[in-house]
């Protein structure tokens, strides 16, 4: 590999502090470039993208304001740290709400459930669903807190970069069940199927099939419950903007369109980038936020790898693929919450289609948004802004979406007329939607994935891609992809593992 110059020559250059590269502005890649910020390191961020967020951008239509991807904020505390490690606030950039009650299920049956962190009220919410499962919530709500002390607390930001990491947490793991899934460790507590799905669908929010990942995923139900669910005013894309002035503030920058092509490796270990223009850009460290997938398999593509070849790639799991339609209507829907799960005929079933036979099932489940229930101002005067979620298989399924996507988006407004929002076809006034093509060809997402690899036992922990690359020398990993894994906390914890693994800018030679 060339040896390659410094480019940047402008004042920032000469003060000769070492030089950090990340790719991707995703939350993991805007967190580790705060912290790496923070601690010392010269930061450029690249990101393919028009505008910073990766799954969390923002799409203005019509005049409504859809944040493309997270909405339920939780562990606020992981992005108030990011604010004070550059020396502010996190209030006085972004306004988070409360959201309470956190979200309504809403059964096949027409049932519902209101679920919030009021441990009274949820008894009296499952009592009411199903008298005789009350005792059995109240004993899983116990586990689940036991589950978080250590898989989140304890385990949330440590490396897992030595197999022994792994060792030492297996009595751990056995004593909280985490060799079942956490749909087995539910049945084991409760009974009714309607409870037994509203105390076991989380695992969904960080791409996983709650039949298949480990009960220590149920700590995601506790990190609710402790910390609440919320929603920053000006949607999720306010949190973003919030991170990009902390990472300019900290003298550094994040340069949009700007795709890597290939991360350059002399001798074993990282040292620049080359740009999709062919221009090169030397650092000290890469960190890329990209999907593991495609860092390894295509930003190193003819690099000798021991740990993430091609074969082992390809062996992966990944997590299902994501529909998603953002629509606004002329009219609101005031009875609508500001977060509806709206659940299908089949829990099991459709799981498998999606995760194992990856097919496009006759039913579907959705989850609604509803923005404007609490912020009014990300739709026009009178109006309602939303989204519905649909999981769908990766493109390992084969369906082509460029044919599909309609007649799916014509399917979902009719189990939303039929379920929740009555007379909504004659109502929308602007449309658009993300199949798993788009996550393939807007984030570089292997498979069209919504979240990286699959969160299963075998691709967590030590399994899954460390944050300091097995394979070549100061290279490191944030993201969905990596541990702790997917959704905003995890891939927050991502970042936070990086204080771990990568000295400070002055201890760096
Ligand atoms: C529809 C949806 C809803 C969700 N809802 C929630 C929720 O409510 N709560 C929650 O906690 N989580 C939620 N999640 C999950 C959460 O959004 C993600 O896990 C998280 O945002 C991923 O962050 P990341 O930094 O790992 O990846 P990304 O956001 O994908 O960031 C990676 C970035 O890298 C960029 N990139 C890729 N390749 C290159 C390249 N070659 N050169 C330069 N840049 C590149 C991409 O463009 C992207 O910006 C949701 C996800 C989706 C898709």
């Amino acid at each position: 590999m060339n040896v390659i110059a410094r480019q940047d020559a402008g004042p920032e250059a000469r003060t000769q502090r070492p030089h950090a590269i990340v790719i991707g502005a995703g939350f993991g890649g805007l967190a580790a470039a705060i912290r790496l910020g923070a601690r010392g390191w010269r930061v450029t961020v690249l990101e393919r993208c028009e505008q910073p967020g990766g799954r969390a951008s923002v799409f203005r239509q019509d005049g409504f304001v859809f944040d493309a991807g997270p909405t339920i904020i939780t562990a606020p505390f992981l992005l108030e740290e990011l604010w004070t490690l550059a020396g502010g606030r996190m209030a006085d950039d972004v306004e988070l709400r409360a959201i309470d009650p956190f979200y309504r299920i809403r059964f096949d049956d027409g049932a519902h459930i209101d679920c919030s962190g009021h441990h009274d009220a949820m008894c009296a919410e499952i009592g009411r669903l199903a008298p005789g499962d009350v005792a059995g919530y109240e004993r899983f709500i116990a586990m689940t807190e036991e589950i978080y002390r250590i898989g989140f607390e304890q385990l949330g930001h440590v490396p897992f970069g030595h197999w022994t990491d792994m060792a030492r947490i297996l009595p751990d793991l056995v004593r909280l069940s985490g060799h079942r899934s956490v749909h087995g460790l539910v049945a084991r507590h409760v009974r009714d199927p309607r409870v037994r799905a509203a105390l076991s669908f989380h695992p969904l929010l960080v791409g996983g099939n709650p039949f298949r990942v480990s009960a220590i995923y149920a700590l995601i139900l506790h990190l609710e419950r402790r910390h609440g669910v919320h929603f920053a005013m000006g949607g999720t894309g306010a949190i973003v903007a919030g991170l990009a002035r902390l990472i300019e503030r900290q003298g550094n920058r994040i340069r949009c369109n700007t795709p890597v092509d290939r991360i350059l490796v002399r001798e074993g270990a990282a040292c620049g980038v080359e740009l999709a223009d062919g221009s090169r850009i030397a650092a000290d460290i890469v960190v890329s936020d990209a999907c593991t997938g495609f860092t390894y398999g295509h930003l190193l593509r003819g690099v000798a790898r021991r740990r993430w070849t091609d074969r082992k790639l390809a062996a992966a799991r990944y997590s299902m693929g994501l529909f998603v339609w953002y629509f606004g209507t002329d009219r609101q829907f005031g009875e609508v919450p500001h977060h509806t799960i709206v659940m299908g005929p089949r829990y099991r079933g459709l799981l498998e289609d999606i995760f194992e036979k990856k097919r496009l099932a006759p039913d579907m489940s959705l989850y609604l948004h509803r923005p404007t229930a609490t912020d009014p101002a990300l739709a026009p005067a009178g109006c309602d802004a939303f989204y519905a979620l649909a999981p769908v298989p990766h493109l390992g399924g084969g369906q082509d979406w460029a044919r599909e996507a309609e007649a799916f988006r014509q399917r979902v407004e009719r189990r939303l007329e039929e379920a929740v929002m009555p007379g909504l076809g004659g109502h929308i006034v602007t449309s658009r939607v993300m199949t798993p093509q788009d996550f393939a060809t807007r984030y570089d997402s292997t498979w069209g994935a919504g979240f990286g690899m699959e969160p299963v036992l075998t691709q967590s922990a030590w399994f899954r891609p460390h944050n300091a690359s097995e394979d070549v020398r100061n290279l490191f990993l944030v993201g969905a992809g990596t541990h702790p894994g997917a959704g905003v906390p995890g891939v927050l914890s991502t970042a936070r593992v990086l204080d771990t693994v990568v000295p400070d800018a002055n201890a760096f030679v």
